[in-house]
C-alpha cells in the first residue's frame, strides 16, 4: 500500500535526504510540501500547515524536517488533526515537549516516530549485536566536523534550543545509546561557547563506565565520526558515522548505507502496526551535559 505523505520544512535535510528517500520508496508518495519558501518540483506546495491539512484529508502522515525549536507546534497541530508524525532528530527542543507529543499520539491512536537516522547506518546493527554479550572496558566518541559545511548560514544551531555541537553530536549519542550493552550517565562535561553565541561549538563529555566523547564543530578538512570501543573480548570501531565497522581491526562487510530509506521503511511499518517509536535516551545525555557542564568561552564564531 502506498500512503500519501507531506514534508514540512523544505531546507537542507529535506532536499538532501527526505525527498530522494521518499521518491525511491514503495511505501510513500510525496503528496504535498509545507514551507514558507521551499518547494519541490511537481509537488503541491503550501506555506501553511493548517491549510494543507484541511484540504488534503488523504494525506495521513506528516514528516517534519524543521529545526527542533519550531517543530513542536507543527507536530502538535498535525497530531491534533489526526495525522501520524515523523520527527527529524533531535526530536524536540526539550524532553518535556516530546513526552507531550508522545502522550498526544497515544491518546489519539496515532504513530509518532522520533527518528535517529544514524541508528540506521550500515554498521550499527552488527555493532550492537557484537557488543551485546561483551563487557565494555572503554569507549571513546570522536565527532568532529565543519559546521560551515554541514549547516551553512544556519544561525538556529547557535540559538537557544539549537543545541550547538550536540546537534550532530546527537547522531553519535543515538549510536552510543543503541550499541552499549549497559546504560551510562554523564559525570562531567566541558562546554566551549563562542563569545557571541548561545550554544556550544565544542564539548568534551565524560560518562560513567569509562565512556568519553570529544565533539567539535571547528574541524576543517577530513571529517571524523568515530566510536572506538574496547571490551573484554576484542575491539570495535565505528567510522564514518556508522557506515563503516571494524572488529578487531578487520573491516566488516555491512552492506550499503541507506539511513533515510530505512527510516521511511520503519515509519511505514510503525503506521501499519499502529505503533510509535520515541526513544529520548540520546537527548537525555545532551540535557545532562548542558546541565552539568563547565562553561568555557572562546573566540566569536560567524558563518
Ligand atoms: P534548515 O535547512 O535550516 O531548516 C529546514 C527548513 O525549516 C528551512 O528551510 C525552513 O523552511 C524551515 N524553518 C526554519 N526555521 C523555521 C522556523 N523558525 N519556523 C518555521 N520553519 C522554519 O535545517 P536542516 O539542516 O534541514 O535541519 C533541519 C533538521 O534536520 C534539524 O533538526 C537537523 O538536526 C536535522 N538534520 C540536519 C542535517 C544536516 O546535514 N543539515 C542532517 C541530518 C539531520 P522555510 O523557511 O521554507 O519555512
Amino acid at each position: 500500500m502506498v500512503r500519501n505523505i507531506a514534508l514540512v520544512g523544505i531546507g537542507k535535510i529535506a532536499r538532501d535526504q527526505h525527498v530522494p528517500a521518499i521518491a525511491d520508496s514503495n511505501d510513500w508518495q510525496l503528496a504535498a510540501t509545507v514551507s514558507r519558501a521551499g518547494t519541490v518540483d511537481g509537488v503541491p506546495a503550501f506555506t501553511d500547515l493548517a491549510a494543507m491539512l484541511a484540504t488534503n484529508p488523504d494525506i495521513d502522515t506528516v514528516s517534519l524536517c524543521l529545526p527542533p525549536v519550531p517543530r513542536f507546534d507543527y507536530a502538535e497541530e498535525a497530531l491534533n488533526a489526526g495525522r501520524h508524525v515523523m520527527l527529524e532528530k533531535p526530536p524536540g527542543a526539550t524532553l518535556a515537549e516530546v513526552h507531550r507529543l508522545h502522550d498526544l499520539a497515544a491518546s489519539r491512536g496515532l504513530t509518532l516516530f522520533a527518528t535517529w537516522h544514524s541508528r540506521m547506518a550500515a554498521g550499527v546493527a552488527q555493532a550492537r549485536e557484537w557488543l551485546a554479550d561483551r563487557t565494555v572496558t572503554k569507549c571513546h566518541i570522536t565527532w568532529k566536523e565543519d559546521v560551515r559545511h554541514w549547516h551553512p548560514g544556519q544561525d538556529w544551531v547557535f540559538e537557544p534550543g539549537g543545541m550547538g555541537v550536540f546537534d550532530p553530536g546527537s547522531n553519535a549519542l543515538s549510536i552510543m545509546t543503541h550499541i552499549l550493552p549497559e546504560p551510562v550517565h554523564v559525570r562531567e562535561a566541558t562546554l566551549i561557547f563562542p563569545e557571541n553565541r548561545f550554544t556550544p561549538i565544542a564539548a568534551q563529555v565524560q560518562w560513567s563506565g569509562n565512556v568519553s566523547g570529544d565533539f567539535d564543530w571547528r574541524q576543517t578538512g577530513a571529517q571524523t565520526w568515530d566510536i572506538d570501543v574496547e571490551t573484554n573480548r576484542g575491539t570495535l570501531k565505528i567510522a564514518e558515522g556508522g557506515a563503516v565497522l571494524f572488529i578487531d581491526g578487520v573491516k566488516q562487510d555491512v552492506g550499503p548505507n541507506r539511513e533515510y530509506p530505512a527510516l521511511y521503511e520503519r515509519m511505514a511499518d510503525l503506521v501499519a502496526r499502529g505503533k510509535s517509536d520515541v526513544d529520548l535516551a540520546p537527548m537525555v545525555h545532551i540535557a545532562d551535559a548542558l546541565t552539568l557542564g563547565r562553561r568555557v568561552w572562546t573566540e566569536p564564531f560567524n558563518f
